[in-house]
C-alpha cells in the first residue's frame, strides 16, 4: 500500500467528540497524522469513544501553538472551507486535492488544514494555504461537520493511494498477446461449429461480435487457459 505523506490539521476543534470523530475516519483511510491547533480539552470519554479504535491517533497528536507551527514542515498547504472565499483563490475539489497530496508522496509533506465548527478559518489561517478545498454540496446548506469533511477528503486520499496501486499492473494479469488470442479464437469458432451453433456458410455478425466480446474484457493467459479448457471439455463431450 502506498503511504502518502499527508498531515490532517485542526484548528481549535471544540468538541472532543469531533476529534474522536476525525481520528476514526482518518485510520479507516489509513492516514496518521493528525496535528491539533490550541484544541479544546481533548482527551475525553467521548473523543475516545467516538475515534472508536483510532485511539493512537489521538495520543500521538501533536498539539501546536498556531497553525503556522503546525504546517512549518509541509510542502503543500491545502485549506478546506464550505464556502467560497474570494473568486480569485485557487480552488481545488477533494479529488484534485488528494492527487496533489498522492503525487508528493515522496517529495514532502501535504498538510489538509480544517477550520473550527462555528466560523471555520481566518484570512490569516487561509493565507497560509496555497489553495482551498471545497467539498461540493447544494446551495444553501454547504457546512458539513467538520468530522464529516474529514471523512471525505480521507477517502479521496485513500483513492487516490489505491489508484497509484492498482496501475501497476500484476504480471498474471497481463493481458494475453495477440498470438494467443488467435489461438483462442481458433478453438472456440470451430467448437462453435462442432456444436451447431455457427455455421460457416451464413456467418452474419456471430464471430466479429464474439471478438469484440472477448478483445473488450482483455483476458489474461490464465484467463484463456481457463477458457480453453472449458472449449476441450464440450469437445470432448461432443
Ligand atoms: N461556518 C463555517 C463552517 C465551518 S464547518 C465556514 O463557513 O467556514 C467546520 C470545518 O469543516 C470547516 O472549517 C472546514 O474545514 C470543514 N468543512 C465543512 N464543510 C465543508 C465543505 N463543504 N467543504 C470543505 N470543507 C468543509
Amino acid at each position: 500500500m502506498t503511504n502518502i505523506n499527508c498531515r490532517f490539521v485542526l484548528v481549535e476543534t471544540s468538541h472532543p467528540g469531533n476529534i474522536g470523530a476525525a481520528a476514526r475516519a482518518m485510520k479507516n483511510m489509513g492516514l496518521t497524522d493528525l496535528a491539533l491547533v490550541s484544541p479544546c480539552e481533548y482527551k475525553t470519554y467521548e473523543c475516545y469513544a467516538r475515534a472508536s479504535g483510532a485511539d493512537e491517533l489521538i495520543d500521538s497528536a501533536i498539539v501546536y501553538p498556531d497553525l503556522a507551527s503546525a504546517v512549518a514542515d509541509s510542502h503543500v498547504v491545502i485549506g478546506t472551507s464550505a464556502r467560497r472565499r474570494s473568486l480569485n483563490w485557487p480552488q481545488l475539489s477533494p479529488r484534485e486535492a488528494a492527487a496533489t497530496a498522492a503525487g508528493m508522496t515522496e517529495q514532502g509533506k501535504t498538510s489538509i488544514v480544517f477550520g473550527r465548527e462555528r466560523s471555520g478559518l481566518t484570512n490569516e489561517e487561509l493565507a497560509l494555504c496555497a489553495s482551498l478545498l471545497i467539498i461540493p454540496t447544494v446551495e444553501g446548506f454547504s457546512s458539513l461537520n467538520v468530522a464529516a469533511a474529514v471523512q471525505v477528503v480521507a477517502y479521496e486520499i485513500q483513492c487516490a493511494a489505491l489508484a497509484t496501486e492498482f496501475n501497476e499492473i500484476k504480471p498474471e494479469d497481463l493481458p494475453a498477446d495477440q498470438a494467443d488470442l488467435e489461438l483462442f479464437y481458433g478453438h472456440l469458432f470451430s467448437v462453435m461449429e462442432k456444436v451447431g451453433y455457427h455455421d460457416p456458410s451464413n456467418p452474419r455478425l456471430m464471430l466479429p461480435r464474439m471478438r469484440r466480446l472477448f478483445n473488450r474484457s482483455a483476458p489474461s493467459r490464465p484467463e484463456l487457459q481457463l477458457l480453453r479448457g472449458f472449449l476441450s471439455a464440450v469437445e470432448k463431450k461432443k
